[in-house]
């Protein structure tokens, strides 16, 4: 520890350019406010009803095991997010995400560090690999699967086809063999029923093993031999779609074919840049901020709009088809994942949209001049930056 004071940041008020709104002498949270300036002082433009748009996992109660932890952002957490439901977990060297299955899809984005899973399929078709940073697993519903992280540990997002499910109800098989007859057990299995007088007498769920051996040393040849598309698939390994201010990776069921129910963007904002105004035709979009901070507004129609600020660790959440735009307004590369329940990506842009829109039909519906016509891109470009043209963004 520093002996030196904290720096004092200076205490917002929230109060705008115009002078509306007064100070706030308090009770209040100074270390919240400094987080949502957007909120504090929204834009003007701000108006309406809209449902709460965030939440952080920072705001989420640890599970605690030996071998790790889990947080989960789900429909009890974050009302809107109908969808999809995100999990955070660590695992240490060797701990181990028990064998277990689930009702929903399972979709997964290696944050850092290292693991094994492996998963067998319902015609006896085995699957065992390793993954690392920026890697990806999809394991479809019903199929039974576990998590181990390597040398290193490891640390993930899970994303759950349905924002009510919880890492915590799944069908664990520690859980099924501790509520089952021990003769039922033996009669099963072909052992003695003392075959099971030392097995865990409720969900074990995260344990502490040792770090397993090589990838080779592990795998077991199945007469039905291997899953047919595979689980893993490697995002950042993929190459970028570059564009000024940043860069899109997509994934979904046409590059990776198993990932039925689940697609998705990596998204990179340079400082200063914006992932541009846009809505998507296919469902709500489930966001969780990896580096840095930004903002966006969702617009909602009826004249109803609200912006909320994001930092690493945040889940963000737009409702299908919901206007909106994320901003970079920290002087660190923003990294957000923007996840869809559907078996493929789609965006509308609305430069893209305008550009291909008669002039005049256009030109009249915004009263707009001719060189904003001119500057219209027939082409998408889904991270934008003009230097000279982000003056007003509160830059922290
Ligand atoms: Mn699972
Ligand atoms: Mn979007």
């Amino acid at each position: 520890m520093s002996d030196r004071p904290p720096r004092q940041l200076p205490v917002p008020q929230p109060i705008r350019d115009d002078g509306a709104g007064a100070t706030d002498p308090g009770p209040r949270d100074v270390m919240r406010d400094l987080e949502n300036p957007d909120m504090l002082v929204p834009p003007a433009t701000d108006a309406g009803l809209l449902p709460n748009l965030k939440f952080s996992f920072s705001d989420t109660r640890m599970t605690l095991k030996h071998g790790g932890w889990s947080r989960e952002i789900t429909v009890r957490e974050l009302p809107v997010s109908k969808t999809l439901a995100g999990v955070n977990m660590r695992l240490t060297p060797g701990g181990v995400r028990e064998l277990h299955w689930h009702q929903q899809a399972e979709w997964s984005y290696m944050i850092l560090g290292s693991a094994r899973i492996t998963a067998v399929d319902q015609d006896g078709r085995n699957f065992i690999a390793d993954v690392g940073p920026g890697d990806l697993w999809y394991f479809p519903p019903g199929i039974p699967h576990s998590i181990q992280g390597l040398e290193e540990g490891c640390e993930f997002l899970l994303v759950f086809d349905d924002g009510s499910f919880s890492d915590l109800n799944t069908l664990s098989i520690s859980d099924w063999f501790a509520h089952t007859p021990k003769e039922v057990l033996s009669a099963n299995f072909g052992v003695p029923a003392d075959a099971f007088n030392d097995i865990p007498r409720e969900q074990v769920y995260i344990f502490q093993d040792k770090v397993p051996g090589s990838l080779e040393s592990q795998r077991i040849q199945s007469p039905y031999g291997t899953i047919p598309l595979s689980f893993k698939h490697s995002l950042l390994a993929q190459k970028p779609f570059k564009t000024p201010g940043g860069s899109v990776r997509i994934v979904d069921s046409s590059n990776f074919p198993i990932s039925k129910t689940v697609a998705a963007a990596l998204v990179e904002i340079e400082p200063g840049g914006m992932r541009e105004l846009h809505w998507h035709p296919n469902n709500d979009e489930w966001q969780y901020y990896l580096t840095g901070q930004g903002r966006m507004t969702v617009f909602a129609g009826s004249g109803a709009a609200a912006t909320f600020d994001y930092r690493a660790g945040d889940v963000g959440y737009v409702p299908f088809a919901f206007g909106h735009y994320i901003q970079n307004t920290g002087s660190q590369t923003l990294w957000y994942l923007e996840v869809f329940k559907s078996d493929r990506f789609a965006d509308v842009s609305l430069n893209q949209w305008m550009a291909l829109t008669p002039r005049e039909l256009v030109q009249n519906n915004l009263r707009v001049s001719p060189e904003f016509l001119d500057a219209l891109r027939k082409e998408k470009w889904p991270v934008v930056k003009y230097p000279g043209y982000t003056e007003g963004v509160r830059h922290r």
